[in-house]
């Protein structure tokens, strides 16, 4: 029967049938896999908020390039121990999820997909979502993989630092100026802001401070060592009006993410081990 509209393309993985999902591969789209982690966000924000943050920049992304992008399923627990002091934080072993991870993106490597973005909304996931991603880049030399830490591409973090309205560093690290503002836009009947507050460590340091993005010398230990609240940061300058300019930024960098995954040639290199290099690679790759 004719239709004046034209059908709406399935963009959710998990919602396509399997001879869809195998016409789909030949397509050759960028998988999408956002990841975060349930765990404490002061008093005022729900403990889902890296997951909700994830969520919404992945869909919202993956909306705006329907005919290059496919959404997976939402892995929702990560790796968080030291936040569980707080009651209501759930953490996986380190090792654990970066299998996890792996399994996933392998599992698609063998039903024909060959571009994976993860898209990460948990910063103590960072280092493990790296190494999924290059693990998976070695499983096969025909796949890309890849992740980033949102907001901060030159441009976004250009942006964070003409708008925002904490100190610096300190006032967006945690459960913050940047993290209240973006559930404020995104689901404000769930944000307590009456209990928003600020704190801020005193780092008396040159060189280890947590921001947007954290000081030179990487150092963490507790989260509960840091903070009572929970929160690092200053919740109470946050504003949905700030939300909507943010996460809309960060919607359009996921997205110029994609885009540059779906253009991308692999670079398989070459092995100079005239055959013998090669058994590695298989045992490696299969281990
Ligand atoms: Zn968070």
């Amino acid at each position: 029967m004719p239709s004046t509209d034209a059908p709406t393309r399935p963009h959710r993985y998990a919602e396509l049938t399997w001879p869809q999902v195998a016409d789909r591969a030949g397509e050759a789209p960028v998988c999408v896999i956002q990841e975060a982690t349930l765990e404490d966000h002061g008093y005022h924000l729900p403990i889902d908020t890296d997951v909700l943050i994830a969520e919404t920049l992945a869909e919202r992304a993956v909306l705006a390039r329907s005919d290059r992008a496919l959404l997976l399923p939402t892995v929702t627990h990560g790796y968080t121990p030291h936040h569980m002091d707080f009651p209501g934080s759930i953490t996986i072993d380190w090792k654990r999820f970066v299998d996890y991870l792996l399994d996933i993106g392998k599992s698609l490597i063998h039903h024909g997909f060959r571009r994976i973005l993860f898209v990460n909304g948990h910063g103590s996931n960072v280092p493990l979502v790296e190494m999924a991603a290059r693990l998976l880049m070695l499983e096969r030399r025909d796949v890309l993989a890849a992740t980033f830490w949102y907001l901060s591409t030159p441009e976004s973090a250009e942006l964070l630092a003409r708008t925002r309205d904490s100190d610096q560093p300190g006032g967006m690290a945690h459960a913050c100026e940047l993290e209240t503002s973006l559930y404020l836009a995104i689901r404000p009947e769930l944000v307590q802001m009456e209990r928003a507050v600020r704190e801020i460590p005193d780092w008396d340091s040159d060189t280890v401070w947590m921001d947007w993005n954290d000081g030179p010398l990487s150092l963490k230990g507790q989260w509960s060592g840091w903070t009572e609240s929970g929160v690092i940061g200053d919740a109470t300058v946050a504003t949905a009006e700030k939300g909507r300019l943010w996460l809309e930024r960060a919607v359009a960098e996921t997205a110029e993410h994609i885009d540059e995954l779906a253009r991308r040639a692999p670079r398989p290199g070459r092995d100079h081990h005239d055959g013998a290099g090669d058994a590695l690679q298989t045992r490696e790759g299969t281990r």
